[in-house]
């Protein structure tokens, strides 16, 4: 049971195209879990396509029209990278930015918890990325110096602020501290959506912040 949802004005952003690639990646990677999110985007989108039908349309120019066909016709038949899962309920989304099947991802291990994998969204301003974090095991606690929106995609997590399992939405803002833990079940696997890089806040762990990376793209 999906207990943590995306703001309807996020929704509103994402039907209206106005999220980042990664932001949108976020919201959609959540909806494929979500029925009564999905059920929103569709009236959002129905309604916004009402909105659309009563403006009067501007004029488009010929020559607008046959270089959009000509660039139709010469542009080569897109290659699709969808990866197959075993996973039925595993993000469509999520499908399409890994490259590889999901096993065969590279993780590059951050502390003895947690391990990053990167995505690559086409999005310049924001980091798009699998966080792994192992059964039992906790991130030192962190900030973010951005927002970061969070999806969980197996397992589950828990922070000061509730208890998070598969499909729950999680968005923080700038400068809100946490320490997630993983459910000691099973690993823990987000999609993480941030603005800027993690940063211990930790004392332990603050050494590491110079060599934290941020790697949008
Ligand atoms: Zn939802």
């Amino acid at each position: 049971m999906i207990k943590h949802h995306p703001d309807v004005n996020l929704l509103v952003d994402y039907v209206s195209g106005n999220l980042s690639p990664a932001k949108a990646a976020c919201i959609s990677a959540h909806n494929s879990y979500c029925g009564i999110c999905r059920k929103t985007t569709f009236q959002l989108e129905t309604l916004g396509a009402e909105l659309f039908k009563d403006l009067e349309a501007p004029p488009v120019p010929t020559s607008t029209f046959d270089s959009v066909l000509a660039r139709l016709e010469n542009s080569p038949p897109r290659q699709s990278k969808q990866v197959e899962s075993k996973d039925e309920s595993f993000p469509l989304v999520l499908k399409k930015l890994m490259s590889k099947e999901f096993e065969d991802l590279e993780w590059r291990k951050v502390t003895s918890a947690l391990s990053v994998s990167q995505l690559h969204t086409g999005d310049l301003s924001h980091e798009c990325a699998l966080y792994q974090i192992a059964a039992g095991g906790k991130i030192p606690e962190h900030d973010h110096k951005g927002a970061e929106m969070t999806v969980v995609i197996s397992g589950g997590f828990s922070d000061r602020q509730g208890v998070y399992h598969k499909g729950d939405f999680i968005f923080r803002e700038k400068d809100q501290i946490h320490a997630p833990t993983a459910l000691e079940s099973e690993d823990c696997i987000c999609l993480a959506v941030s603005d800027a890089p993690l940063r211990f806040t930790d004392w332990k762990y603050r050494w590491m912040n110079p060599f934290l990376r941020f790697s949008a793209g």
